[in-house]
């Protein structure tokens, strides 16, 4: 034991002296001395090979050792000695892991090497050994030196490499070394354009084909760097030009047949990956289709299906199969919204003037340049963002980083005597109660207009016994009895009619949902049709509006995602062009071509949407249980489409059907993350389930092949679509079905719900109902007024009233986000209830309430905008009276407060989110917006009330489904004319909000892992009083002059167990995209060596001047 530790210990010892040997030969360089260094050299050499402690020895940074061995190798002109030295130098970093590399590549020693190569490379021929040694090394050192290849290019390095290929392409030992160091040089972009135009690409190919199973090692690195090398735009024309696409479409059936045994994956996935970077050009895309690339790709991926372990390769040739399927244009005549909304004004500036003044026939151009070609790679993996809710990519530049936007407009935008006509919807500070009579309320009723408002009358809302409510000849509504159940009768379910013309005798039987259901009336609901105005004149009603909806009690867990999926619905997608013979390719509903369907043979679906809030505009049966879906455009748009409603009939039970939604707009949606489509089944309703249900099963999101031109699409890129696919197997025979993106809820709904809501009233509750103005559509807009009358205890109970805050609520001005609307009713039904609490919050506050801001766009079936065409949540600014009357008016309302001191104390909008999970709120503060750039502005003076933490820090507590750390409190640019951003800045409502609720489901609380439902929504918009109930304690003046200061202690401990926001924080900046990404996505780049450096390549450009010591060492001794 002790004799072996000396030994080695000796042999340590005898390495150190060697070097310091060497070290005193490197300072007094003479040429007697070459054989004393090669000598030197030689026995260092040889304990190096013989013994792993001298290697350590050598590598420690004590020992000094690198830098004597560097010294040597740059100092010395002896091939024998260079050779030593450069073996000890593969010997030293072939173990050691990358530490040892390091070291070397931070001694300057690339460099060394890249002139050693150059200098010798410049007497031909070059020695062999010495041309293996220097590229062993540097394959080691490309793996730690990201700069290898740009330092190799400016050495001139890259020619004297690829000759070396050149010329040696039978000498396999030099061969791959040399190959494996033309794969780093090619993962620089820069140098991958220069060694293409030198020739690279017909040698890498040279070495590729044909088929062999020999030498595998060398092709694997000859196909990578090619891979590489066809990054180059450049680089991929050439080789579509010499006709490499379908050679290497050749070789990769070749190893398909060949490689039974699954051993040379690595070699097919190489080779799909070159495929793959050709196909980023659309001379690439061609050639792909012309070389029946599509088949191949298709029947080698279905061949390797069935292998779990060849999924890479199923993946990277369903990604190419995905770039190169043909573009395509929707099956439609114009992707113009079948309906036109003729307005009476149109802004030539506007998004309707721009519509229609396209040229014709530009809906026809499919912009096959699509995603330009530069950011291709980096947008298959769908993760671009669209213009309303901006990604995190962009969402940095979109922080109001102008100090003065962000700080609050103090002049008055309009004169008081303008404003003094909105005195007329506050009549309540007005009003004189006279406390011992029974007090009614006056109530405009709800069909009439502001131009034609009638002085408050009697109550208009108490239902008249003699007056008919219902013209209903064709259906006869008769109540179920108990228990029984009558097929025929289900079978007759006919349409809804709301004309008495012509229409069938039809018996229905209603479920009782008026009993389960307080604030629903099927009777009302068909009277409050009647009086809604849609664009397309509906004079049918959808079963579940007529029916209503009661909550599920049962949970809906998010759908767990099943591995494959999407992969499984691109194939089937892929198929039709592999298989056009397949598909029947059928319209079955059509809303551009009335007379369809032609002929009923009984075997297709019928699809209808013709009732309010529907929207389906084309249904194409393409295989005999799946149907194509396109949704109609927002009226006056051409787009915004992601919000469906429609109707299935003559559906076969217990088949599986699948639906594909084909113009969906939004890049990513929650249906990838568990949510399901909602399904009401009037066959369960009839039988007592009157239930919307999520359902739906297979179901997944994805960028599809259809797309519209730039120019249609408003001069940006030309967007592809996405689908949305979703399978289903019905229960009944002859049922009639529909579907929603969301639990539907339509304007008619919300007046039925305000008139069952007004009959709650009793002595304590001052309810009003007025009509702040009417709509483009020619309906009216609620705005509701609730208080409590004033209290007969209290000494002076009227000023008691008149001193009640105010608080503003609004909600649904996007049409899709049902959600919203579900949250309001939530909100209603507790402010008109008797809880002692409701009655407490009456007498806190004055509630201002809009339930829906945009009527017009809920009966249509808009996902977004009104009739003008334009999101009404960005007309905030400036609305037009004529154009948004719904939001000129309200912030008129908003105006009229301020300028009579009465500026709210909260203003909430009630909004959906698509694709995040949870409730949560957006709200503005200046610091934490400030706090989110690099602005240098000192906000040391920003003076700023913490005040509008605490009512989302109350609902974190409260509200099970809210969650505190998605809210933000950042002014976006892009939202400054959203109502948060204007209430909060012209208005001077400190604590304004956007409420967004999610249509999927929670993954925190209480309903963590379930999806959302009405009555979680419902339950939401309950909790939000009960904040507000809670947050009086925080802001009443009176309440905190009698020094309550726990209450203020209260309110700051609220605040503090929020941390401060830092840059950061995701707390305060939230990223729209919340989700990962799906695992069978990101497999897209797996190549180890495709990385280019930008930044490297942003340097070299800006910087010609050398000004690493390297080149100049290279350039004295070139000169020299
Ligand atoms: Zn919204």
């Amino acid at each position: 034991m002790n004799k072996l530790k000396m030994a080695s210990e000796k042999s340590a010892s005898r390495v150190l002296m060697l070097l310091s040997q060497l070290e005193r030969l490197n300072e007094e360089p003479k040429v007697s001395d070459n054989d004393a260094i090669r000598q030197t050299t030689g026995k260092i050499l040889h304990l190096i090979q013989t013994q792993e402690k001298t290697r350590k020895e050598v590598a420690s940074k004590s020992s000094g050792g690198m830098e004597i061995i560097l010294s040597s190798l740059e100092n010395t002109q002896d091939l024998q000695t260079t050779l030593n030295i450069l073996a000890i130098l593969n010997e030293l970093l072939t173990v050691g892991g990358g530490c040892r590399t390091g070291v070397f590549v931070s001694k300057g020693g690339t460099a060394l090497l890249l002139q050693l190569l150059v200098g010798s490379s410049k007497d031909p021929p070059a020695n062999e050994e010495l041309m293996l040694h220097i590229h062993s090394l540097l394959v080691k050192v490309g793996l730690k030196d990201r700069k290898l290849g740009v330092k190799a290019r400016l050495n001139g390095a890259l020619n004297v490499t690829l000759n070396l290929v050149k010329y040696n392409l039978q000498n396999h030992k030099l061969l791959l070394p040399c190959l494996q160091v033309l794969r780093v040089y090619s993962s620089n972009l820069v140098n991958a354009v220069s060694l293409g135009k030198s020739g690279t690409l017909e040698i890498m190919f040279e070495i590729i084909g044909p088929f062999s199973k020999k030498s595998t090692t060398l092709l694997k690195v000859a196909l990578d760097t090619l891979a590489s090398l066809l990054k180059s735009g450049m680089n991929a024309r050439r080789a579509v030009d010499r006709g490499y696409l379908p050679t290497l479409l050749t070789i990769y059936q070749d190893w398909h047949r060949n490689d039974t045994r699954h051993r040379h994956v690595v070699i097919r996935k190489s080779i799909l990956g070159c495929i793959k970077n050709l196909t980023n050009i659309k001379l690439g895309r061609k050639a792909f289709i012309d070389a029946n690339g599509m088949r191949i790709l298709y029947n080698t991926s279905t061949e390797c299906l069935p292998v779990r372990t060849l999924d890479p390769l199923v993946n990277t040739s369903s990604l190419i199969m995905r770039k190169c399927f043909p573009k395509n244009r929707l099956p439609l005549p114009t992707i113009k919204s079948v309906f036109h909304h003729p307005l009476l004004h149109i802004p030539a500036s506007g998004p309707v003037a721009k519509l229609y003044n396209q040229p014709p026939g530009v809906d026809d151009v499919v912009d096959e340049s699509d995603e330009n070609e530069a950011t291709e790679v980096d947008t298959e993996n769908d993760t671009e963002y669209d213009e309303d809710e901006t990604g995190p990519k962009t969402q940095n530049d979109d922080i109001e980083t102008d100090i003065n936007k962000l700080r609050p407009i103090q002049m008055n935008t309009r004169p008081f005597d303008e404003l003094r006509a909105y005195e007329y919807f506050f009549r309540e500070f007005s009003e004189n109660f006279e406390l011992h009579r029974p007090i009614i309320i006056p109530t405009t009723p709800s069909s009439l207009g502001p131009q034609n408002r009638r002085p408050p009358q009697e109550d208009l809302l108490t239902p008249k016994p003699d007056e008919s409510p219902l013209e209903l000849d064709s259906i006869s509504i008769s109540k179920r009895p108990e228990g029984t159940s009558d097929p025929d009768l289900v079978c007759s379910l006919g349409r809804l009619v709301l004309d008495d013309e012509g229409g069938e005798q039809a018996v229905l039987e209603v479920p009782d949902t008026a009993a389960l259901l307080p604030l629903h009336d099927p009777d009302l609901y068909l009277e409050m049709v009647k009086s809604t105005r849609s664009v397309p004149a509906y004079t049918e009603v959808g079963y579940p509006d007529y029916f209503g909806h009661v909550a599920l009690n049962l949970r809906e867990p998010i759908l767990e995602r099943v591995y494959g999926v999407q992969r499984t619905k691109i194939f089937q997608d892929i198929e039709r062009l592999i298989h056009p013979s397949d598909i029947l390719d059928k319209v079955v509903y059509d809303l551009d071509n009335q007379s369809c369907p032609v002929t009923d043979n009984g075997e297709s679906l019928k699809f209808n949407s013709k009732f309010e809030s529907g929207n389906l505009r084309k249904a194409i049966q393409v295989r005999k249980f799946e149907y194509d879906l396109i949704l109609n455009s927002d009226i006056n748009s051409n787009h915004y489409h992601q919000w469906f409603y429609f109707e299935v009939g003559n559906m076969r039970p217990g088949v599986r059907y699948r639906f594909n939604i084909i113009n969906c707009e939004k890049s990513n949606s929650q249906f990838n993350y568990g949510m399901q489509v909602l399904m009401y089944s009037v066959q369960d309703a009839i039988n007592g389930s009157p239930h919307w249900v999520r359902t739906g099963s297979d179901i997944c999101y994805y960028k599809n092949h259809f797309s519209r031109s730039s120019i249609a699409a408003g001069g940006q890129k030309g967007k592809s679509y996405f689908t949305l696919t979703f399978t289903v197997t019905f229960q009944h025979k002859d049922d009639v079905c529909y579907f929603a993106y969301h639990y539907p809820y339509t304007y008619s709904m919300l007046k039925m719900h305000l008139q069952k809501l007004s009959a709650l009233r009793t002595a304590q509750i001052y309810y009003r109902q007025d009509d702040l103005c009417e709509t483009l559509g020619g309906n009216s807009c609620p705005l509701l007024t609730i208080t409590a009358m004033p209290g007969s205890s209290s000494n002076d109970p009227i000023s008691q009233f008149r001193s009640r805050p105010v608080v503003f609520l609004s909600a649904r001005v996007h049409p899709g986000e049902t959600n919203s609307s579900w949250v309001m009713k939530g909100t209603l039904e507790y402010l008109m209830s008797c809880s002692p609490q409701a009655q407490s919050l009456r007498e806190s506050y004055i509630f201002k309430i809009i339930p829906m801001l945009n009527p017009d766009g809920v009966i249509n079936g808009n996902h977004r905008c009104s009739l003008s065409g334009e999101d009404l949540n960005r007309q905030w600014q400036n609305p037009n009276a004529e154009l948004h009357p719904t939001i000129y008016h309200a912030k008129s309302l908003l105006q009229y407060l301020r300028a009579t001191g009465r500026t709210p104390l909260v203003f909430c909008d009630y909004h959906g989110h698509s694709r995040k999970k949870n409730v949560f709120m957006y709200g503005c503060s200046i610091k934490e917006t400030v706090w989110q750039t690099n602005v240098n502005t000192s906000t040391c003076d920003l003076h700023e009330d913490l005040g509008y933490r605490t009512l989302p820090k109350l609902l974190s507590q409260m509200a099970p489904a809210f969650s505190l750390s998605s809210c933000s409190f950042v002014v976006e640019r892009s939202k400054e004319a959203t109502a948060r951003v204007v209430v909060w800045r012209e208005i001077g409502v400190q604590r304004s909000y956007t409420m967004e609720s999610t249509l999927c489901g929670c993954d925190q609380g209480k309903y963590k892992g379930l999806q959302i439902g009405t009555s979680e929504l419902e339950e939401m918009g309950a909790q939000f009083c009960l904040a507000l109930l809670r947050l009086k304690r925080f802001t009443s003046p009176l309440e905190l002059h009698n020094h309550n200061s726990h209450l203020l202690d209260m309110e700051t401990d609220l605040i503090e167990t929020r941390s401060i926001p830092n840059i950061t924080s995701p707390t305060t900046y939230v990223l729209e995209e919340d989700e990962p990404a799906f695992l069978e996505e990101v497999d897209y780049s797996a190549e180890s060596n495709d990385e280019i450096d930008p930044d490297l390549e942003h340097d070299l450009q800006d910087n010609h001047a050398p000004q690493t010591p390297i080149l100049t060492q290279t350039s004295g001794k070139e000169s020299g």
